[in-house]
């Protein structure tokens, strides 16, 4: 019976100093990284940018929730391997170049895939948030372009 004690309380032990050296999985605890502001040369009005990662996961897929002001949209871009948009919250729009521009909302998930130039945003009345999964080739998740013109943002 002893024996038997002695050897549970060792194997916890090991199992302890097993998981205080495993590096296998990695937590960005909430609220440690800081909200940014997207940079006026790819986003037109107000955009916040909330970068999700951890460990090196940045090195495979540029993941962001990105909160747009109503009005406000990227750039036009296109993405090197493609780009996966779960909309959260609100309304907004995503045009294709050559295409029409097409609303989105809240629950919708879009597949834009590598290479297509197009660009993403809020609807003009109202704000959109999206979870924007883009996956990186050589180092890159999007090639940005022009700005979207007001012409461009209100053509139907
Ligand atoms: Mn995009």
């Amino acid at each position: 019976m002893r024996n038997n004690l002695i050897a549970a309380g060792a194997s916890i032990v090991m199992m302890g100093a097993s998981a205080a050296h495993a590096q296998g999985i990695q937590i960005t605890p909430a609220g440690t990284t800081p909200t940014t502001l997207g940079a006026a040369q790819n986003f037109n009005g107000h955009v916040a940018v909330d970068i999700k990662a951890a460990g090196g996961s940045s090195q495979h897929g540029s993941v962001g929730m990105v909160d747009f002001a109503p009005g406000a949209r990227t750039a036009w871009h296109t993405h090197p391997v493609g780009q996966l948009l779960v909309v959260t919250d609100g309304q907004g729009w995503v045009q294709e170049d050559g295409g029409p521009r097409r609303e989105i909302k809240a629950g919708d998930v879009i597949w834009i895939e590598a290479g297509v130039k197009h660009w993403h945003g809020a609807a003009q009345t109202n704000g959109m948030r999206h979870l924007a999964i883009a996956y990186v080739k050589d180092g890159k998740s999007a090639d940005w372009k022009e700005l979207v013109s007001d012409e461009q943002y209100n053509a139907r």
